[in-house]
């Protein structure tokens, strides 16, 4: 995560935005408390810079994925900031998430078990998170394990229930009826179980009715930036900014073809401008032919296959020398958002800034 002054691209990432988009969630969903989800470094823009950022916004319920991710992240965090590990307790890491204070979410009768034995073990009390499957079949305890845990009391005595969660599987379509059926279930899972704390939301079900919002709502793309649904226009601020430099402008005749495959060929003269950012930076191979740059507002489609670390712009468009070596062109900004982007490629936003590779010259504003 450096400023490179040598590199293809520059990812400016506005850490004013990111706390401006927590606060904006934070008041939506009160008296709900705000967590961030930032596994995958954070949506790929930086787990370190990121947390603390929001930790001082007063944040203090941080998800991750793995338990890596959290050994990673906890120093950067308050001491009384909360790691949640959603990929659950793995067999041998129970001491490792005890003695570090990492919260593992428990996933299944075995995983909620083993971290029980792990308290018996050290002779104190471990605080559980339960994750219950309310529909999305992915991860959590299935309706019979939440009813054979419910039965064993001396459980909740050396585990105390701190949070039972859920996770949405269609938070991004306000009008699914699966997001009321998710819900009922929620409760009716949750009502079995000793009274705790409920998580359920994500960014989507943030944007849901406050029915949908219990005591923590779990944030994680529309604190990047990303629309938290389809409907309406975006109320998120752009996080995430991504200019490229160009290396070489070339003319090119009519029937020249252009890149791996030759698959750009036009029947007049072109002139194509090459720029340092490929696939092996996240920039999807399927915006061959599709994708575009824009330089002071003008569209620059993407000529030919995206190579592994250039790609060819046909800049046609723009006058004879309005673009040189060392010129700046926009890949993400205020011409083109990084739904379009998603959109271009046949993808989601997460998937974007997840791949955005480690090569960018990174500059956190
Ligand atoms: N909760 C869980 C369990 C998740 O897996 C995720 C991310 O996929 C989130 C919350 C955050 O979701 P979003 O980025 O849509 O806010």
């Amino acid at each position: 995560h450096i400023a490179d002054p040598f590199a293809g691209a520059r990812l400016t990432i506005d850490l004013a935005a990111l706390t401006a988009n927590y606060s904006l969630i934070a008041a939506r969903v009160a008296p709900a408390r705000t967590a961030a989800v930032v596994k995958a470094d954070a949506y790929g823009l930086g787990a370190t810079r990121v947390a603390p950022a929001l930790a001082e916004m007063g944040c203090r319920d941080f998800f991750v994925a793995h338990l890596a991710e959290a050994i990673a992240l906890r120093p950067h965090l308050p001491a009384d900031a909360a790691l949640y590990v959603l990929n659950g307790l793995q067999p041998g890491a129970e001491r490792r998430c005890a003695t570090l204070g990492i919260l593992p979410v428990l996933n299944s009768l075995d995983q909620a078990r083993r971290w029980a034995a792990m308290a018996r073990e050290i002779g104190h009390a471990l605080p559980a998170v339960l994750q219950v499957d309310s529909g999305m079949s992915r991860l959590g305890l299935q309706p019979e394990e939440v009813a054979a845990l419910a039965e064993d009391k001396a459980f909740f005595e050396q585990v105390p229930l701190r949070l039972v969660m859920s996770h949405l599987a269609c938070a991004d379509e306000p009008g699914n009826a699966a997001n009321a059926e998710q819900l009922r279930r929620f409760h009716a899972l949750a009502a079995l179980l000793p009274p705790a704390l409920l998580s359920f939301a994500n960014s989507g079900g943030a944007f849901l009715p406050a029915a949908f919002h219990h005591d923590l709502v779990r944030a994680g793309v529309s604190l990047y930036g990303a629309a938290p649904n389809g409907e309406g226009p975006n109320p998120m601020r752009p996080v995430v900014r991504l200019d490229a430099r160009i290396i070489q402008v070339r003319a090119i005749p009519a029937g020249t073809g252009v890149g791996y495959g030759l698959t750009f060929n036009k029947s007049e003269p072109a002139r194509i401008a090459t720029i340092g950012v490929g696939y092996a930076d996240g920039w999807p191979r399927h915006l061959s032919n599709r994708g575009a740059a824009f330089f002071g507002g003008v569209r620059l489609p993407i000529a030919g296959r995206v190579s592994m670390d250039s790609i060819t712009l046909d800049v046609t468009a723009l006058a004879e020398g309005a673009l040189g070596p060392g010129d700046e062109v926009e890949l993400i900004g205020p011409h083109q958002t990084l739904e379009q982007v998603a959109a271009d490629a046949g993808t989601i936003p997460y998937e974007i800034l997840t791949s955005l590779g480690s090569r960018y010259s990174r500059i956190y504003s």
